[in-house]
């Protein structure tokens, strides 16, 4: 299973800078997305995995992605860091 380079709450790609969370020290994060992770914390912390996933899946219909894609990229989300627990 290869999870690099996504973010590890959303399972959006984070191979470019622009789109990468970042860290207190201002710093890009390795691990989170902009959109999940600002200034070293979660943007939404008590957002729920099956919260995550219906947020992702509607995203992603709304960018009239393919719908196996949109399989793909959510059925991943509860194998990143974030939720494992
Ligand atoms: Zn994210």
């Amino acid at each position: 299973m290869e999870n690099k380079n996504i973010c590890q709450s959303c399972s959006m790609p984070i191979a470019l800078d622009h789109v990468k969370g970042s860290e207190k020290d201002g710093t890009k994060s390795t691990n989170y997305c902009i959109y999940c992770y600002e200034n070293g914390a979660f943007k939404d912390p008590q957002i729920t995995l099956g919260q995550m996933i219906s947020s992702v899946e509607k995203q992603m219909e709304k960018m009239n992605l393919p719908g196996k894609l949109i399989e793909a990229s959510i059925s991943k989300i509860p194998k990143l860091n974030r939720w494992r627990i």
